[in-house]
């Protein structure tokens, strides 16, 4: 599905409708340019988890944890991967096959390890559309209601 939204309000709405039906045991992979909306869509989606926490990308490490909410939240930034094995050291399988949500950024760097049920979100700007447009496809879920 795709879906178009004009500013970061409606990002984050988007996020939230899909966050409010996230399950134990879902991957969710984002994609997306610097400065796309990553982050927006992140605080959406983690909000609607009930995770009060601020969250932004994990700096120094590659995943986050967040247990506050309805479902623990495995943040992943793994834009500074360089080789898979950094996922196998830090355990990858146990949070993308575990009782949580695992939500990750930069997921087309660590291809090879996503499940194949997984979620995948692209963002990508059309200048033409203007400077606030986005254009979000959301791959393996249904419509999402808003
Ligand atoms: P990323 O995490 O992908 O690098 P950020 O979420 O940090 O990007 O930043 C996105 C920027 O784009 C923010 O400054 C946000 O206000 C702005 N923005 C403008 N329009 C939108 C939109 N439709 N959706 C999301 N962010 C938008
Ligand atoms: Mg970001």
């Amino acid at each position: 599905m795709e879906y178009h939204t004009h500013n970061p309000r409606q990002t984050q709405e988007l996020a939230q409708a899909i966050g409010t039906k996230a399950r134990a045991g879902q991957v969710f992979c984002l994609v997306g340019d610097l400065g796309v909306g990553k982050t927006v869509f992140t605080k959406g989606f983690a909000k609607a988890l009930g995770i009060r926490e601020d969250v932004t990308s994990p700096t120094f490490t590659i995943v986050q944890e967040y247990r506050q909410g309805r479902l623990p939240f495995y943040h992943f930034d793994v834009y500074r991967i360089e080789d898979p094995m950094e996922m196998e050291e830090i355990g990858y399988e146990d949070y993308f096959y575990g009782e949580g949500v695992a939500f990750v950024e930069w997921a087309d760097k660590i291809r090879g390890l996503i499940p194949p049920e997984a979620v995948w979100i692209h963002m990508e700007k059309d200048l033409e559309r203007g400077l606030d447009y986005r254009r979000i496809r959301v791959e393996g879920l249904g419509e999402v209601e808003q």
